[in-house]
């Protein structure tokens, strides 16, 4: 049965999008089945992983608002056992419809009940809020994965985070937990990384990983190449670091 992770952190630019597709093609190549949601209406993870959003036959929009069966929004990618489930901007519109409709927050966790059997993981990536479409990630959840950019402002809004995490706890899902909390585009030679990350540690005890994601520009060009880093530049910084986190995640898991 897959376990649902939700890569979620309502700050923008954090990296969300590049861990949620590199740790998928990570796991995938280690043999995990693996399903991405992207269920931002930015549709980073759809095109990161070559898939054009302007051509979708369907997207997470229709099934969280008219809820066609999942199968036939799913594709297929090249990348070794890695499917997707695709968004792009027209699941903008879901956070204002979604406010009238039954059930509004079960939506995508009813979505994803007949795909869980076929995954070993399914990774959700969040749009940068706590809106409605967040919501309906942590409620289908089991775990959540929260990248922190080591800067100035990281724990801003982690509060935040934590409190819309009790509440849904108490009010849709008892069971979620956090899997993890990644530090993202980390440079040690920086004090205030040093500083940020003391914090962390203090805030979630045992539960930072410790693979952490160097800043490394080839994982910033593959999205444009429509490739995770580990088939753009197999020798990159960025490559290592994500199948470190893979190998981390599985070992948490008890899967390696
Ligand atoms: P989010 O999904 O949280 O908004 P992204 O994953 O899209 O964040 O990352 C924001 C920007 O930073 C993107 O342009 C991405 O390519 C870049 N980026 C993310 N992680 C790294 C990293 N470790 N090194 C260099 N650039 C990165
Ligand atoms: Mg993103």
């Amino acid at each position: 049965m897959g376990k649902i992770i939700a890569v979620a952190n309502q700050k923008g630019g954090v990296g969300k999008t590049t861990t949620a597709v590199n740790l998928t093609a990570a796991l995938g190549a280690k043999g995990k089945k693996v399903l991405l949601v992207d269920v931002d209406p930015q549709g980073n993870s759809t095109s990161g992983l070559g898939i054009n959003k302007r051509d979708l036959k369907g997207s997470t929009y229709e099934l969280l608002l008219s809820m066609v069966p999942a199968q036939q929004v799913l594709l297929h990618t090249p990348f070794k056992n890695v499917d997707i489930l695709p968004s792009n901007i027209a699941l903008a519109g879901a956070e204002i419809e979604l406010v009238e409709m039954e059930n509004r927050a079960m939506r995508l966790k009813n979505a994803l009940i007949k795909l869980k059997p076929a995954y070993d993981y399914i990774l959700i990536d969040c749009p940068p809020s706590l809106g409605i479409i967040t919501l309906n990630a942590f409620a289908a959840c089991d775990t959540l994965l929260i990248p922190i950019q080591c800067e100035y402002y990281a724990l801003e809004g982690l509060s935040q985070l934590m409190s819309t995490l009790r509440q849904v706890k108490r009010l849709y899902n008892p069971q979620i937990e956090i899997e993890g909390v990644l530090l993202t585009m980390y440079d040690s030679r920086l004090n205030l990384t040093l500083q940020v990350v003391e914090e962390l540690k203090k805030y979630f005890p045992q539960k930072i990983y410790h693979t952490v994601i160097p800043r490394n520009v080839r994982l910033s060009e593959a999205p444009s190449f429509g490739q995770p880093v580990m088939y753009y530049d197999r020798t990159s910084k960025g490559c290592a670091a994500y199948e470190e986190l893979a190998a981390e995640v599985l070992k948490k898991n008890k899967g390696s």
